[in-house]
């Protein structure tokens, strides 16, 4: 615990719904996550307006019922009629005073001991009976390369002497990617485009044959900016609402190709996925740490530095990468774990991405999505993608408890992303799931 934390993160708080207090639960109510639901069982659900929800245990807590059922404090009501109509990005852009005004309703609304309870236990929904959207429809994407690790692991395979290109501690880099093949995962269909079979060979079009994922976090904006008007760092916090997990789906073959000089293209809009659940920055607080530069590096442009970003500005998150090949399904085997690696060895902070991308007067908006880079660790096992698991497609990598290897994802494996945190004095969190099966070419 620290200065950012409050009655909401008191570890001794328990929630009188009883999933919610389970040891590995990712949504005790210290979390309170909001995200876009429907029930499926419902008549006619499929076309059910959305509804905003907030994940407790293995329940999704209705806020349009919550609204009419449950008496609040007065100075909740306008926020829940406006969650209550399924307006989340609405909600959001309301900054963060609502943010904590909601969360801390709604964390005493869900404690034990509420007098709430008995109404709102009839405003939840178990979350295996719903459909999830994605929690904002992103009207803009862009993906960073915070992870140095990967950065580094990365660029020896095409640099060996050189991984690191002279801009990197000091400019936050990203590309704009693609808002509209952000979704859930589910099914991610198996892209074609221009490969080469040898450096020497001529390109043909054809279905990738280097499938990878991209282990990362979701950053969404609650609060824009105007056009023309930079976020300073001492305010970029208020304009993140929180995050998600990313798996930024990446066609490696495609994009050795058409990378130069531009970035990359259609080996990575082809499909992202995220995690439903928007985790806030305020349930985070018990995992903020200070940012630790490696002596020698360069100090952060001022523009990139703040007191609050030195002493809170990164944060401890766990991240795993599973995988279930179609084999395992077959055998009734469960997923393994390919690496685990930690979102503090990131090298740019969340303010700090947000920060720079404004910093020429670029305008976000609500509901805009910054994937964060590949957030690998700097050991050989953390890698966040299997680019660099396998050493470029030079190792394949043995699934443990199974004879299987893999250099680059098959048609039908399933990949998962899970992300949770824990600290001495603090409930873990958990920031759920994002899990995609690729489909063969069409
Ligand atoms: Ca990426």
């Amino acid at each position: 615990m620290n200065t950012l934390t409050d009655a909401t993160h008191d570890p001794a708080l328990r929630s009188w719904v009883p999933s919610a207090n389970a040891a590995d639960s990712d949504f005790p109510v210290q979390n309170l996550p909001l995200g876009r639901f429907r029930p499926v069982a419902a008549e006619g659900a499929e076309n059910a307006p959305w509804r905003v929800g907030v994940a407790i245990g293995d329940q999704v807590l209705d806020l349009r019922l919550a609204h009419e059922q449950s008496p609040w404090p007065d100075e909740v009501y306008p926020l829940l009629k406006q969650l209550g109509k399924g307006d989340l990005a609405g909600f959001l852009a309301l900054g963060c005073p609502a943010w904590r005004l909601l969360r801390q309703a709604l964390s005493a609304a869900l404690a034990e001991g509420s007098e709430q309870a008995p109404f709102l236990e009839l405003c939840l929904h178990p979350q295996s009976a719903v459909a999830m959207a994605l929690p904002l429809v992103p009207r803009d994407y862009t993906d960073f390369y915070a992870g140095i690790h990967h950065a580094v692991t990365v660029g020896k395979l095409m640099r060996p002497d050189n991984p690191l290109l002279p801009n990197y501690k000091w400019v936050p880099i990203g590309y704009h990617g693609r808002a509209s093949s952000v979704g859930l995962g589910g099914g991610v269909r198996r892209p074609r485009g221009q490969v080469k079979s040898s450096a020497e060979a001529p390109p043909t079009f054809a279905p990738c044959r280097r499938l990878d994922y991209e282990l990362e976090l979701g950053l969404w904006v609650g609060v824009g900016n105007e056009l023309g008007h930079p976020v300073a760092m001492a305010q970029a916090e208020h304009h993140l609402y929180g995050v998600s997990l990313l798996n930024d789906w990446s066609a490696r073959d495609m994009q050795a190709w058409e990378y130069q000089p531009l970035g990359p293209f259609l080996a990575k809009s082809f499909a992202t996925s995220v995690s439903p659940w928007l985790v806030s920055l305020d349930a985070l607080a018990p995992f903020r740490r200070p940012v630790q530069r490696p002596e020698g590096d360069p100090e952060p442009l001022p523009y990139l530095d703040s007191d609050f970003n030195r002493a809170f500005g990164a944060i401890d998150i766990t991240l795993e990468v599973w995988l279930q090949t179609p084999r395992m399904r077959e055998r009734g085997l469960p997923a393994v774990r390919l690496s685990q690696s930690n979102a503090l060895d990131a090298y740019w902070t969340a303010a700090q991405l947000l920060a720079h991308h404004t910093s020429n007067g670029c305008n976000l908006a609500t509901g805009d999505l910054l994937g964060t880079g590949t957030l690998s660790g700097p050991a050989p096992g953390q890698g966040g993608s299997l680019l660099e698991l396998s050493q470029g497609g030079k190792q394949p990598l043995l699934l443990a408890g199974s004879d299987e290897s893999r250099t680059f994802l098959e048609d039908g494996d399933t990949v998962t992303l899970r992300a949770f945190c824990q600290a001495p004095g603090a409930v873990r969190i958990g920031l759920g799931q994002v899990s995609g099966t690729v489909l063969p070419a069409l």
